[in-house]
C-alpha cells in the first residue's frame, strides 16, 4: 500500500517522501480519501497513529488554490487542539506537509506574547492551529476572522473536554459559518464526545484504528524491581551502561521532575525537565534541546508530556508508576511510534507493585520483572509513600539502604520523600491549557 493510491497531489506526495514515510498508517489509509471527498469524519485514533497527517494532508489539498477560493486574509481551516505543545506540533506538521504549496499557516496559543500572532493573522493565514482560550482572546479583539472557515478539525477532542474546554468550543463554533467540513479526532468515546459529535457532524464516516488500552506491540516492556532510594542511581546506571542516547523519563510531580533532572546532571548525564511550572519558552527550549540531542534525558510529568511528539524515541522510563493505569499506556505510547521499536522501562519499588498489577490487568499482558545485579531490592523494606502531585510538604522517615552512606541517603530521601507543594501538576492543568 502506498500513498500514491490515496488521491493526494504531487506536491503532497513530495512532502511525504521528504518526511521519509513510505506507506500510510491505518488511520491515514482510511481517513485521507474520505476527507478528500469532503465528508465529515469521527475518528477514534490516539497520538502515535499518524492522525495528524491523516487530517493535515487532505485538508491542505482541499485548500489548495483551484480547489476552493476563499478570501485572502480570512482563515479557511481551523484546527483546535487542547495544549500549546500539541498546537506547536500540529503547526509544524502543517508547515512540513504544506511546504510545496502556496498556503500560509499560523499557530495561536497562550503563554506567549499575543502581538506577533496578531501581526501574522493580519498578514493573512489560510490554516490556523489554535488552543481555544487564546483563539477566543483573538476573536474578542477582532484580530481573527473565522467567518470563512471551510474545514474545522477538533484534535484530541476528548482531552479538550477533560480540560474543561466545552464552553470555549461552543463559543468558537458560534463564530464559524454553517456550511463547512468537520473532522473530529478523539482517543475515547465518552457520552460527552458523542453529544459533541451529534451536534457537530453531518453523516460522518466513522474511523476506528487503535483499540484503547492496547499497549503498542512494538514496545518492549520491562520492570526493574528496586528500592525507591536507589532509583536515581539505577537510572543513571541504565543510561550509562546501555549508552542510551535519548530517554523520556516520567516523574509524578513537578518538583520530583526538576530534582531528578538536576541529580542526573550531577551524575554527568545531560538532562532537563518539562512541567507545568516552566514558562512556555522554557518548555519549548527543553523539548527542542531534547529533540536535537543537546540533552539525553527529558524528565516530564504526565500533563506536560501529553501530545509530545518525538520521532523514534528509543527509551521511555517510568521513574514512578502512574496512579492511573491508563496513563501508563499513554506514557509508553511515546516510544515505538508509527512502527519503530522502542523500550519502556519501569523502576518499581515495593509500594508500587499493586500499581504494576493494575497496569498488567489493563493491558492484558505480563510485564517481565528483571532485577539488575547490584540493585537488588532490600528483602525487608520499610515502604515510603510514593510522592503524589497534591500531597502535603511533610517529610517521611526513610531507612538507610544497605551499603549506603548517610550523605547519599539524605540526598536521595529528599527526592523520594518530599512531595510537591499543594496545587501540584493535576491542578495546574490550566498551565498547559490554551490560555
Ligand atoms: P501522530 O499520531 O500524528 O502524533 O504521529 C505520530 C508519529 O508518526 C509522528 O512522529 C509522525 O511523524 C509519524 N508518522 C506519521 N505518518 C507516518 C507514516 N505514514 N509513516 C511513518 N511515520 C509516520
Amino acid at each position: 500500500m502506498s500513498f500514491s493510491t490515496l488521491g493526494l497531489s504531487a506536491e503532497l506526495l513530495r512532502a511525504i517522501a521528504d518526511q521519509g514515510y513510505t506507506e500510510p498508517t491505518p488511520v491515514q489509509f482510511q481517513a485521507i480519501p474520505v476527507i478528500l471527498a469532503g465528508r465529515d469524519i469521527m475518528a477514534g485514533a490516539q497520538t502515535g497513529t499518524g492522525k495528524t497527517a491523516a487530517f493535515t494532508l487532505p485538508m491542505l489539498q482541499r485548500l489548495t488554490p483551484g480547489a476552493g477560493g476563499g478570501k485572502r486574509g480570512a482563515v479557511r481551516a481551523l484546527v483546535l487542539v487542547p495544549t500549546r505543545e500539541l498546537a506547536a506540533q500540529v503547526g509544524e506538521s502543517v508547515r512540513h506537509y504544506g511546504k510545496h504549496l502556496p498556503l500560509t499557516s499560523a499557530m495561536v496559543f497562550g503563554g506567549v506574547n499575543i502581538n506577533p500572532q496578531i501581526a501574522q493573522l493580519r498578514a493573512g493565514v489560510d490554516i490556523l492551529v489554535a488552543t481555544p482560550g487564546r483563539l477566543l482572546d483573538h476573536a474578542a479583539q477582532k484580530t481573527v476572522d473565522l467567518s470563512r472557515v471551510e474545514i474545522l478539525v477538533l484534535d484530541e477532542a476528548d482531552r479538550m473536554l477533560d480540560m474543561g474546554f466545552i464552553h470555549d468550543i461552543k463559543k468558537v463554533l458560534a463564530l464559524l459559518p454553517k456550511g463547512r467540513q468537520n473532522l473530529l479526532f478523539s482517543a475515547t468515546y465518552s457520552d460527552d464526545i458523542k453529544k459533541l459529535a451529534d451536534r457537530l457532524l453531518d453523516s460522518p464516516a466513522l474511523i476506528e484504528v487503535a483499540r484503547r488500552n492496547t499497549a503498542s506491540e512494538t514496545v518492549a516492556q520491562v520492570a526493574h524491581p528496586v528500592d525507591r532510594i536507589r532509583k536515581r542511581e539505577l537510572l543513571a546506571h541504565l543510561i550509562k551502561s546501555g549508552d542510551w542516547r535519548q530517554a523520556l523519563v516520567f516523574a509524578r510531580t513537578k518538583h520530583g521532575a526538576s530534582r531528578l533532572a538536576e541529580q542526573l546532571q550531577k551524575d554527568g548525564i545531560t538532562a532537563t525537565a518539562i512541567h507545568g511550572n516552566k514558562s512556555q519558552p522554557q518548555r519549548i527550549k527543553a523539548l527542542a534541546d531534547f529533540k536535537a540531542g543537546v540533552v539525553r534525558v527529558l524528565v516530564a510529568t504526565d500533563i506536560a508530556a501529553r501530545g509530545l511528539d518525538i520521532d523514534q524515541l528509543p527509551h521511555v522510563v517510568n521513574f514512578e508508576l502512574p496512579n492511573v493505569a491508563e496513563d501508563y499506556v499513554h506514557r509508553i505510547g511515546r516510544t515505538g511510534r508509527a512502527g519503530y521499536s522502542g523500550e519502556a522501562v519501569s523502576l518499581v519499588c515495593v509500594d508500587e507493585h499493586k500499581l504494576l498489577t493494575g497496569i498488567e490487568r489493563l493491558t492484558n499482558r505480563d510485564i517481565p520483572k528483571v532485577v539488575i545485579p547490584g540493585f537488588e531490592p532490600n528483602p525487608s523494606p520499610q515502604t515510603t509513600p510514593t510522592p503524589t502531585p497534591n500531597a502535603g510538604r511533610g517529610r517521611t522517615q526513610q531507612t538507610r539502604a544497605p551499603g549506603q552512606s548517610r550523605d547519599n541517603r539524605d540526598k536521595r530521601a529528599g527526592h523520594g520523600a518530599r512531595s510537591a507543594p499543594k496545587g501540584g501538576e493535576n491542578q495546574s492543568a490550566g498551565l498547559t491549557k490554551g490560555r
